[in-house]
């Protein structure tokens, strides 16, 4: 399943990061995971939900999910109008810097987007979002527009 349109920034409303930032010191000092949900209007991609899923590798430095799991999310969304528009994961205690297997999935992925968000409980929250490049292997750094809703 790919991602409908081009998508090359991010609106994220305020209540879905804290949704996300909740997930986050929840799962700390593991990573955290989930589906970003939402529409895509001129080529932004407008974040509706964020839905955790659950980190199969339980771990501080890496994530993954179980697929079944992420399918089941992306199909509610579809029934309820909203589009895949990637995935988010935490870095905990780290910045929001793609490892070198989030490079690695990040390239199996071309067209989502994905939020890192860097984070330490009652510290310095920082993300940045990544896709890949219209070359294929390039990972391009694009723009998180913060929305108060
Ligand atoms: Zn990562």
């Amino acid at each position: 399943m790919g991602v409908a349109g081009g998508v090359y920034s991010l609106v994220l409303p305020r209540s879905v990061l804290e949704g996300v930032l909740r997930h986050a010191s929840e799962a700390y000092p593991e990573e955290a995971c989930g589906v970003l949900l939402g529409v895509v209007e001129r080529g932004s991609g407008v974040v509706r939900r964020a839905v955790p899923l659950r980190n199969v590798l339980q771990s501080r430095d890496s994530f993954w999910f179980d697929e079944e799991e992420w399918m089941r999310v992306v199909a509610r969304g579809r029934e309820e109008g909203l589009e895949y528009i990637g995935l988010y994961h935490t870095h905990p205690g780290k910045s929001p810097v793609p490892s070198l297997s989030d490079r690695h999935r990040m390239l199996e992925c071309p067209g989502e987007v994905w939020l890192i968000v860097g984070f330490e409980p009652g510290g310095r929250v920082s993300l940045a979002a990544y896709r890949v490049g219209d070359d294929g292997y390039s990972l391009l750094c694009i723009p998180v527009e913060e929305a108060t809703e």
